[in-house]
């Protein structure tokens, strides 16, 4: 076991590890090359009876444990949606966890509270939501949508499901378009809604609500008795950064007295930048809006921020009051554990804090201007190339986009044909990225916002899907 003379010397060499993967992780392959099970196998089967040595813990990490990592924060990290850091996020992260601070209620770290509270202020300015609304730091949108949804269902019942159960309600019904994020579906399972009550309405061609569908099926819903609970829509769906349109969906929500929830996971670090705060027309009339830091600002995970217009209805569903979690300044003060599911709560505000101050406002929207107009030029590429075309408008900085050699048009063979470009580009390790379908089309998506992202990488990585696409055509498609 380590002491304290022996921490500080070895911290200096893990900081001084960090500092040199952080300058080389490009060179790492992106995508984790390891085979399943790979990794559990070399492992010993129990713990070990008597201390190892850190130098043999560490020898590990490097050898077994690296090589079973995926680099989310090396710039050729395309997929899904980043997971970014920085270096000041990092610096936070590391005192935090030296800290180590319980932050559930003011009393238990009342830095950690304020700072909290401060930091939702400054981020609700920042990205233009309405300046009466509150925010919490969650761990992440699952967990802020899940209390959106339990929140709206205790506003209905008039709390009585936190009381007595489920027993004279039922068939509340949640609406989101078909692009909506899995954990739209799974809060409605958790919150007892029942996934049968989950109506997945279909999308326009740029993959956002049909608002008008919408209205309908609710009509319907109220003829048949059931009882339209609350609406999701999402501002950047996962799928292709589609946004639903905000300002009628609000209207119908308020029309027919619905719970509005906003799902901005991923794109609501845009709208730090003032040209795309039309997208959030209709807010004010919004009853709960969330988004992650920790993908596109640069806040490593976890870090959501959830906003809601009232937080009543938020705590009066969360709160608790055991005697021994009483104090005496309950009414002057936030006490977080009320505004979410766990007690325990780590200091996330630290990493905003750090992050805002060190970057400014300025330079947070200088970097995601970089992103989107590193995007917006490969999507000039991509859609001028006659053998590859653009799937989605690229609203933002992920782009969807296929293989599409003019002489082929079946559409089975463009679905095997890009699923093997995709794993042939993975399995380089030079770049990642992942898929969709968008109507029924095998999309490859390439979300250019990793925090250290350059335009080198672009380029090497649009010289490479070329290269790699005419390989597969002519290795691949002259046995068919
Ligand atoms: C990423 C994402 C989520 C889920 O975020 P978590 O913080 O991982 O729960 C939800 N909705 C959208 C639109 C997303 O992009």
């Amino acid at each position: 076991m380590l002491n304290n003379t022996e921490f500080r010397k070895i911290a200096h060499q893990v900081a001084d590890w960090i500092a040199d993967y952080w300058e080389n992780v490009e060179h790492y392959p992106v995508k984790s090359q390891v085979k399943p099970r790979e990794i559990y196998e070399a492992l010993p089967e129990e713990m070990p009876a008597n201390s190892e040595d850190f130098s043999a813990i560490w020898q590990d990490f490097q050898q077994i444990i690296l090589k079973g990592i995926t680099h989310w924060q090396s710039p050729n990290f395309f997929a899904y949606f980043p997971a970014n850091s920085s270096y000041e996020s990092l610096l936070a992260e590391m005192l935090t966890a030296a800290m180590g601070a319980q932050c559930m209620i003011w009393e238990t770290s009342p830095a950690a509270a304020e700072l909290e509270e401060k930091m939702m202020n400054w981020l609700k300015k920042a990205c233009g939501l309405p300046e009466t609304w509150s925010g919490v730091i969650q761990d992440t949108a699952s967990s802020a949508t899940l209390c959106a949804l339990l929140s709206a269902r205790e506003k209905f019942s008039d709390f009585q499901i936190n009381e007595k159960g489920f027993e004279s309600f039922t068939n509340f019904r949640v609406y989101a378009s078909v692009q909506t994020h899995s954990s739209i579906e799974k809060a409605v399972k958790i919150a007892g809604i029942g996934k049968e009550n989950f109506v997945q309405v279909p999308c326009d061609e740029h993959f956002a609500i049909r608002t008008d569908l919408l209205e309908k099926l609710i009509e319907a819903d109220w003829q048949d008795d059931k009882k339209p609970l609350c609406i999701v829509a999402t501002l950047g769906t996962t799928s292709s950064t589609a946004f639903d349109d905000l300002e009628k969906l609000s209207e119908i929500a308020q029309k027919h007295h619905l719970w509005l929830h906003v799902d901005a996971a991923y794109a609501g670090t845009a709208f730090l930048l003032p040209e795309f705060r039309h997208y959030l027309k209709g807010i004010e009339k919004a009853d709960s809006y969330v988004f992650n830091p920790h993908k596109w600002m640069f806040v490593n995970f976890d870090c959501s921020a959830y906003f809601v217009k009232e937080k009543e209805w938020l705590i009066r569903t969360f709160e608790i009051l055991p005697e021994y979690l009483k104090t005496q300044n309950d009414s002057l003060v936030n006490n977080y554990r009320d505004w979410g599911i766990p007690l325990g709560r780590r200091f996330r505000a630290l990493k905003l804090w750090f992050v805002m101050r060190s970057w400014g406002l300025r330079g947070l929207q200088k970097r995601l201007r970089e992103h989107i107009q590193l995007a917006q030029d490969l999507t000039r590429k991509i859609a001028t190339h006659p053998d590859f075309e653009i799937l989605a408008p690229t609203t933002l900085n992920l782009i969807c986009f296929r293989y599409k050699p003019t002489h082929i048009t079946d559409e089975n063979l463009l679905n095997t044909l890009n699923e093997k470009l995709l794993q042939t580009l993975n399995a380089t390790g030079k770049v990642y990225m992942s898929h969709t379908k968008l109507n029924g089309k095998y999309t490859l998506r390439m979300v250019v916002a990793q925090t250290y992202v350059l335009q080198k990488h672009i380029l090497n990585a649009w010289q490479l899907i070329q290269e790699r696409a005419e390989k597969l055509q002519t290795d691949y498609l002259e046995n068919f």
